[in-house]
């Protein structure tokens, strides 16, 4: 398993980069789900539990279904502490806390930082960088935060369920322990759960095990507001779906607050029965949806300001985040993670943050979120950054103020598509390949002699394509 794993980091990584960060690396054994890695040194497994853990935790389990988590661990300290499997009685939970290197499969990039606490043996730590004031809010995230704020601000059952959809990496994790943080500060007699659907399970099947189910059974069922994230996990799997209906139901019964997450609305559950699945969805349903350009940008501010409130002042010029938050559209995980790579490379080549090296060392990352650009695309954006209408710019009008955008989308449109001139012409308001023509010379001509307008192409060409 373990040299699978690695050939496809391998792959992945490119040659040059799996030989810094993997080729000293290695493997310890698996136990119960629990990767154990060794590196020789503590900076290597820094590195590797904040750049790599996602990668690593989804190969892993990609290979191993009952893979829970990996340990990175250092020479001398993977012989001596912590080298004994965990034993059957030793809740995963406490395992994980003393571990500052796990790698979880569920939150990953949480492990790397300090526990607030644990709770009864059961549930899950919370993240401390997961608070609502850590939540930047745009429109496709303003329902699901707007509901996840009043359940934790109302001093009794609002919606419920809430439940939390959308796809990964969109904060639905963000928003329950924010939910729990907030409440255990508001109302910490009231007792919080927060689990993943995975763990329940695994749970269970313990219970089932040690023949416990009473003790399980009642561990669930006596707290006040019960979180379970990924519900999704539980498809398919026809006994962990019973137990978990009861609790639910018992919860529900009983005036608990439930709140529950997954990838998908409650009716497109597939692998989960009917009448669960419509029970899910009688309280509030929220969704995250995509995020759009400017979320994007104020979560990479938030987390640059916060980078540097830990970390001490990092410079980074007008317009690295502005290109990241265009091209890396895909979640707000990678988001973050972009910005972390361009800091951290920064820091430790010793080199100021460039857009050039933004662009150098994202490359992998730049490439998987690349999709195909459109005329329609550049004239936007074109528009956008001359603040020219984009009516005007189509339009026939031929002042300077919107004929040179004009050139530029139309040189845009040559390089970075693959229409040809009569159908770019077209596209902008119906003028002759001529028109064309004449506007890509004029702006490369431009560009030799005017610094101004070569950096606007630059920069534009950047941002819609790298
Ligand atoms: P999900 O559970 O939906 O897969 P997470 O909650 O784990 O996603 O979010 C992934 C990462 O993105 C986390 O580090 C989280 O803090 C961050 N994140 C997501 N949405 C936001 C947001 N709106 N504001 C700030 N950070 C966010
Ligand atoms: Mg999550």
């Amino acid at each position: 398993q373990w040299r699978r794993v690695r050939a496809r980091l391998q792959a992945e990584l490119g040659e040059a980069t799996f030989n810094s960060w993997f080729k000293q690396v290695e493997m310890n054994g698996v136990s119960e789900g629990r990767v154990m890695l060794s590196v020789p040194t503590r900076f290597i497994r820094n590195w590797i539990v904040s750049h790599y853990a996602d990668r690593l935790a989804k190969l892993w389990a990609d290979e191993d279904p009952s893979f829970c988590r990996v340990d990175v661990l250092v020479g001398a300290e993977a012989r001596t502490e912590d080298a004994a499997p965990v034993s059957d009685a030793a809740p995963v939970e406490t395992a994980a806390a003393q571990a500052p290197s796990a790698i979880r499969a569920d939150t990953p990039l949480a492990t790397a930082v300090p526990h607030g606490f644990e709770d009864a043996g059961v549930g899950a730590p919370l993240d401390p960088r997961f608070t609502f004031d850590a939540f930047v809010v745009g429109k496709s995230n303003e329902l699901a935060h707007a509901a996840a704020r009043r359940v934790a601000e109302a001093t009794d059952v609002t919606f419920n369920p809430l439940f939390l959809y959308g796809g990964v990496g969109l904060g639905k994790t963000h928003l329950m322990h924010a939910i729990a943080w907030e409440i255990r500060k508001r109302q910490p007699e009231r007792k919080v759960l927060y689990l993943s659907a995975e763990k329940f399970m695994y749970q269970f099947v313990r219970a089932l095990r040690f023949k416990d189910t009473m003790a399980f059974k009642q561990q669930f069922r006596s707290v006040d507001v019960l979180m379970i994230d990924d519900v999704q996990f539980i498809s398919g799997k026809d006994s962990t779906q019973e137990e978990f209906f009861h609790t639910f139901n018992a919860l529900i019964d009983h005036n608990r607050q439930v709140i529950i997450s997954a990838d998908r609305s409650p009716s497109d559950l597939e692998g989960i029965e009917e009448r669960i699945r419509s029970r899910l969805g009688w309280g509030l349903a929220a969704d995250i949806h995509p995020t759009d350009y400017e979320l994007r940008l104020g979560i990479l501010q938030a987390k640059a300001d916060e980078m540097m409130q830990r970390n001490g002042p990092v410079s980074i010029p007008p317009g690295v985040l502005e290109f990241l938050a265009h091209r890396i559209v895909s979640n707000v995980r990678e988001l973050e993670g972009a910005l972390k790579r361009v800091v951290a490379y920064a820091s430790l080549v010793g080199r100021p943050i460039t857009l050039d090296m933004s662009q150098e060392v994202l490359r992998d990352l730049l490439r998987s979120n690349d999709r195909k650009i459109t005329i329609e695309e550049i004239q936007r954006r074109v528009a956008e950054y001359y603040n020219v209408r984009l009516a005007d710019m189509l339009s026939a009008r031929r002042a300077r103020a919107v004929a040179r955008p004009r050139q530029v989308a139309m040189y845009l449109s040559k390089q970075l598509t693959t229409r040809s001139l009569p159908e770019i012409g077209r596209k902008f308001g119906g003028r002759d390949h001529t028109t064309v023509i004449h506007a890509v010379r004029k702006i490369d001509e431009l560009c030799l002699v005017d610094s101004g307008i070569e950096e606007d192409v630059d920069l534009l060409r950047r941002m819609l394509e790298g």
